[in-house]
């Protein structure tokens, strides 16, 4: 049996990557950069006011108070969008709004709300401004030339403002991975009708291919596959053809009706891996087809999305060419006592509140759906370990 690192080191070590595309920059929140971007531009672009006021040389208005206001001479207005062409001399005031280009001359803004109008074009200042007051100065941002993103990052929502406020109108990204996704099992239904004598509805598809979607796969759902070699070869064989990945769940126990692992390497697959020393999830393959792999999981709905999210995510995303693949972590005080009685590593589903404190998120038995919804973290607990109540524990995100 294979450890948890070893496996997960092995499997990172085999996959490449997809390759590059250019998208246009609304569609690039959550693909990962391809290639780091330098900024042509200094951001803000040009020094601009930070309110509505009047732009203004701070010694003019050193001395200002309410009592005894500087009065200058408002001589012209820049709105925003308005080139700033304009300079403002000794005594003078130029009107001024939020995002307006900064007149020459001028090093200060003061904002309205500290001054009265006095008369015809005269502006009484009741209050001082400190040089560059309430100005956004160019290049504070960003300098031209620096680099905003990395190569191998996410790009996020703010990514996409940052770059939009330096003119870019296109990103290059890493392809979004083709993945398919098989289930096996006789006793399998799809829902949407009563379920017949003996089965259960199938789940793990759907599941697989949401959390697969939201970190920027793209997915294919194929029927469910019975327990028999002839069809299980077939289906394989078929997702392997239109797909970069497959990934199954169910039939990679030792049962006898576990047909994974040799219709796949019957279609020329070869297994690098089989069976991962943690709970749930021991059954676990990792396998290559020429340039393709295989993911297959266990059928337990649990023990899929637990094996998912520890040897697979990783996997997908290093394959989209993320540098960072771990699941997110933070620390969380433990409310109760977590006992692991077994020999494996047991990754317990714990829901964690909003002040840090974590709860298990229900009974932990693998086919246990309700306290998989329930939780947003996992707490790996060692073999034959306890963590007592009060103890600060690391919890890896599943809400993600
Ligand atoms: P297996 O890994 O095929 O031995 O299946 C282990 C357990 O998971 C059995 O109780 C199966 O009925 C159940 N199971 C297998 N595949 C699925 C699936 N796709 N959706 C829901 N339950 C499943
Ligand atoms: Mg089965």
């Amino acid at each position: 049996m294979t450890g948890l690192e070893e496996a997960r080191t092995q499997i990172l070590q085999m996959v490449g990557n997809v390759g590059r595309e250019t998208v246009p920059l609304k569609e690039a929140a959550g693909r990962i950069a391809a290639d780091s971007i330098a900024s042509n531009f200094d951001l803000p672009l040009y020094d601009n006011s930070a309110m509505d006021g009047y732009a203004v040389r701070s010694v003019d208005v050193s001395r200002a108070t309410m009592v005894k206001p500087a009065k200058l001479k408002i001589i012209g207005t820049i709105a925003a969008g308005d080139s700033g062409d304009k300079r403002v001399e000794e005594e003078k005031a130029i009107r001024v709004f939020t995002g307006s280009a900064m007149p020459n001359g001028a090093n200060a803004v003061v904002m309205q709300e500290d001054t009265i109008e006095g008369g015809p074009d005269e502006i009484q200042i009741l209050e001082p401004v400190k040089p560059y007051e309430n100005v956004r100065l160019k290049g504070e941002d960003v300098r031209k030339g620096d680099v905003v993103i990395r190569e191998g990052t996410h790009v996020t929502p703010a990514f996409v403002g940052l770059l939009g406020g330096l003119g870019v109108n296109e990103v290059s990204v890493f392809r979004r991975l083709k993945v398919g996704l098989l289930a096996t099992g006789n006793e399998l239904q799809d829902p949407g009708r009563p379920p017949s004598d003996g089965k259960i509805f199938e789940s793990n598809r759907a599941m697989l291919a949401s959390f697969i979607e939201r970190i920027g796969g793209t997915t294919t759902i194929y029927p469910i596959v019975r327990d028999d070699m002839t069809e299980t070869k077939a289906a394989f064989e078929k997702a392997f053809n239109d797909n970069q990945v497959v990934v199954s769940s169910g039939g990679v126990s030792v049962g006898e009706f576990d047909y994974v692992k040799q219709a796949f390497e019957a279609i020329g697959g070869k297994q690098n891996l089989w069976k991962v020393n943690i709970k749930p999830g021991k059954p676990f393959v990792f396998g290559r087809k020429a340039d393709k792999f295989l993911f297959g999981l266990p059928g337990n709905p649990v023990s899929a999305l637990v094996t998912f999210v520890l040897l697979v995510r990783p996997a997908l995303l290093r394959m989209q060419g993320a540098i960072n693949v771990d699941l997110p972590s933070h620390s969380a005080m433990l409310m109760e006592q977590l006992t692991n009685r077994g020999d494996r590593r047991h990754f317990m589903r714990v829901c964690v509140d909003a002040g840090g404190k974590a709860r298990l998120s229900g009974t932990q038995a693998s086919h246990m759906l309700s306290s998989l919804a329930a939780a947003n973290g996992l707490v790996d607990v060692p073999p034959g370990k306890t963590l007592e109540a009060g103890a600060t524990v690391q919890v890896w995100r599943l809400d993600l």
